[in-house]
């Protein structure tokens, strides 16, 4: 009773199957890569937003 699980690739959109994809999610190992690049830089890009706090902000120090 096996069923084919069909799913869109969350990069290109195209519908391609479950079974026997070794790119799943995704319809071939190339938008895999992509897909996974594009999250790799994303996380640098929210890393180094989280790198800038407030320490030195001169409203703070100028708290009477
Ligand atoms: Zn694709």
């Amino acid at each position: 009773m096996e069923k084919i699980i069909k799913l869109s690739c969350p990069y290109c959109r195209t519908e391609t199957q479950w079974q026997n994809n070794p790119s799943r999610p995704f319809c071939s190992e190339r938008c895999r890569m992509i897909d996974l690049g594009r999250w790799d830089n994303e996380e640098y890009a929210v890393a180094g937003e989280k790198v800038r706090e407030p320490a030195d902000d001169p409203d703070e120090t100028s708290f009477p």
